[in-house]
């Protein structure tokens, strides 16, 4: 009888549920979606209830639309996205929503944070101050909300929540705690240091246990419901990040996972612990010898997207009236101009930036404008200016790991053969694409295979997933993009002295804008 594993996604916009069978094809997927709310400004919060809803009907999905008996699911593991943060009382309600990674209401604290002792907590707990870190977010609540921040009785993040309904008890795997700013990469339990920074108690926090931990005891109304049987293996799994480098087949030393969706995000596999002095990137747990390092970055496809909407909003509409995809219009128009856009830069902090500047006030900018420059010139600075700010990222990361010798591409952009092929020539190496679509599911089954048993090394299991495509970089191409690599670096520092000063300025005199049309920009 053939058996099948399902991995679940609990993403920022919708859960998904992928039915895989024992050869890793996909079968069956459903994915459902939920609202990112915004109910002041800066927030950007989730009902956990909706979450658990959605991850109940997705799961009952793919087990209903594959015609499956409980006895035919081998097991069930889960992704999720980081950085949430949920109160609950003493009798486990909860008295906030989930506070996503999108929420930038704690910037001040994070700005203090790193003033004090921030440093000294990154070091320890591998994730950087900002205003995703639920550390971070504790510290905002207790100064503006301490009505919530003194009732509360626990405080977990959206995967506990979902697990809390599953098996009734508050548990984290080292993969999400790893996240939260809390946890202690080196001694793998809650950090004291951070801890006393956010004045909460271990007590509060769910119990910790490894990636591959594995629960046979679901509830049994909650297993009926969902069509499996309560002894079916649950794998707590990691977080979405860590996986999809497992997804994407990039868990060997030497290779690069780049993904550009909405944001985009470099990480690669150590085997420990590691962490920067600039405190530029993030170091989190896959499993206890698989460490993932790397930098996030707000500015991705969101703001390809803006440049279509802005620079090609005619154009586009004509292309579609042809049916023709406006992705193809972009790559022909993009094309028509040399690697470098004529000396024409763009920095793409449109909204503020994580990695490699860590500031939000950043703001977007044009830079070598002449009369030479036409549209299309704006169009290619931009893509360039997009792979240029995460090459930066990349540089931090080398220093820190060596010399990588490939990339894995995933996320929308890897579908353009145009973008893909400008990383190759920007970075300097070879970009391989996979045909994975979901990586971060897909990377929750290969662990879940692995902590049942089934496969001897997550190494032995990423092995079966292939690689459809490779870009070679260009030696002429190349060779323009390291000629401009140290001016754009260098005017790149020039122009953050004023950040700060233009985001007074655009405060002062700011539109009525509804915050809503950026959190959802954020989060699509
Ligand atoms: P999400 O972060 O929501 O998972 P995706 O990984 O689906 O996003 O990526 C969406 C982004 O990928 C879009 O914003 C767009 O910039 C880019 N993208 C998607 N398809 C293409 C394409 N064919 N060519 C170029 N860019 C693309």
């Amino acid at each position: 009888m053939h058996k099948y594993s399902i991995g679940i996604d609990i993403g920022t916009t919708s859960t998904k549920a992928i039915l895989f069978n024992d050869s890793g094809e996909v079968l069956e997927e459903a994915s459902v979606g939920y609202p990112l709310l915004n109910p002041e400004p800066k927030a950007a919060e989730q009902d956990p209830d909706d979450i658990v809803t959605a991850v109940k009907k997705a799961t009952r999905i793919v087990i209903q639309q594959a015609n499956l008996s409980p006895k035919q699911i081998n097991f069930l593991s889960f992704s999720a996205a980081m950085h949430s943060l949920i109160a609950l009382d003493e009798a486990g309600k909860p008295l906030t929503a989930s506070i996503t990674w999108a929420d930038q209401r704690s910037e001040k604290q994070a700005t203090k944070l790193k003033e004090t002792n921030g440093q000294e907590i990154y070091e320890k707990t591998g994730t950087p101050i900002h205003s995703m870190s639920p550390l971070v977010k504790l510290i905002w609540l207790r100064e503006e909300k301490p009505e919530i921040f003194n009732q509360a009785a626990s405080f977990l993040g959206i995967k506990e929540y979902v697990f809390y309904e599953l098996f009734g008890e508050y548990v984290c795997d080292y993969s999400i705690a790893s996240a939260t700013g809390l946890f202690n990469i080196h001694t793998l339990d809650w950090d004291e240091e951070a801890l006393k920074t956010a004045r909460i108690s271990k007590e509060q926090l769910p119990r910790l246990v490894p990636t591959t931990e594995i629960f046979t005891n679901m509830k049994e109304d909650v297993a009926l419901e969902l069509g499996l049987s309560s002894k079916t293996p649950v794998v707590i799994g990691a977080n979405d990040g860590c996986l999809a480098n497992l997804g994407v087949n990039a868990i060997e030393s030497g290779v690069v996972a780049l993904t550009i969706g909405t944001s985009g995000a470099i990480r690669t596999v150590v085997d420990r612990p590691i962490t920067d002095p600039e405190g530029r990137i993030f170091c989190y747990a896959l499993t206890e010898n698989h460490w993932v390092v790397g930098g996030a970055v707000n500015n991705g496809g969101m703001i390809y997207n803006w440049m279509m909407e802005e620079l090609a909003d005619v154009e586009i509409a004509e292309a579609l009236a042809n049916n023709q995809s406006p992705y193809d219009l972009m790559t022909e128009k993009i094309s028509s101009v040399k690697a470098g856009s004529n000396g024409l830069l763009f920095y793409p902090y449109l909204s503020g930036e994580r990695a490699p500047l860590w500031n939000a006030n950043a703001k977007g900018s044009f830079y070598g404008l002449s009369l030479i420059h036409k549209k299309e010139h704006m169009m290619r600075a931009v893509l360039e200016g997009i792979n240029l700010n995460l090459y930066l990222v990349y540089r931090a990361l080398e220093t820190v790991i060596g010399q990588p010798e490939k990339i894995h591409a995933s996320g929308g952009f890897a579908k353009s053969p145009l973008w893909r092929q400008m990383v190759a020539d920007i970075f300097n190496t070879e970009v391989h694409t996979s045909q994975t679509v979901e990586s971060s599911a897909l990377g929750a089954v290969f662990l879940g295979r692995f902590a049942m048993g089934e496969l001897a090394s997550l190494e032995e299991g990423i092995k079966l997933i292939g690689t459809a495509e490779i870009n070679q970089p260009q030696v002429d191409q190349v060779e323009v993009y390291q000629e401009l690599i140290p001016i754009y670096e260098k005017i790149g520092h020039l122009l953050e002295s004023g950040y700060d000063e233009i985001t007074n300025f655009q405060q002062k005199f700011k539109p009525i804008i509804k915050t809503e049309d950026f959190i959802i920009n954020l989060a699509t």
